[in-house]
């Protein structure tokens, strides 16, 4: 279940419509060759404090549950856990996915207990 969740979230990353078209409009009204590297500058910067924030505070609230990690039926004190986090009402970032994932690539060749299935 969690596998297939992460890979939904990285798809969505990558095909995503959220952060592209604000790349697109931003690369749009830039013209010199000094804007496009302070641009790219300030974006690596951010990318890596956002990765950073990630190593440090991997987890973000459930969004299904809003980190509730259960559902409450309406009827007596009956409830259910979250399906989507399987009750621990936690989310793993985005970021903190790509961070696995690099760190899985890159302890790929020296692991002699992973997969290596690429
Ligand atoms: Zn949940």
């Amino acid at each position: 279940m969690l596998p297939r969740a992460a890979t939904a979230t990285l798809t969505a990353a990558t095909h995503g419509s959220d952060g592209s078209d604000a790349a697109a409009t931003l690369t749009a009204t830039i013209h010199t060759a000094g804007q496009v590297a302070a641009v790219a500058l300030i974006v690596t910067i951010a990318v890596a404090f956002y990765l950073f924030t990630c190593l440090v505070w991997p987890f973000g609230k459930c969004r299904r549950c809003k980190g509730v990690g259960k559902f409450k039926s309406p009827f007596g004190k009956a409830f259910r856990h979250c399906p989507r986090c399987d009750g621990s009402g936690l989310r793993v970032r985005l970021g903190r996915h790509v961070i696995n994932h690099m760190r899985a690539v890159r302890g790929a060749g020296q692991n002699s207990t992973s997969k290596g299935d690429k």
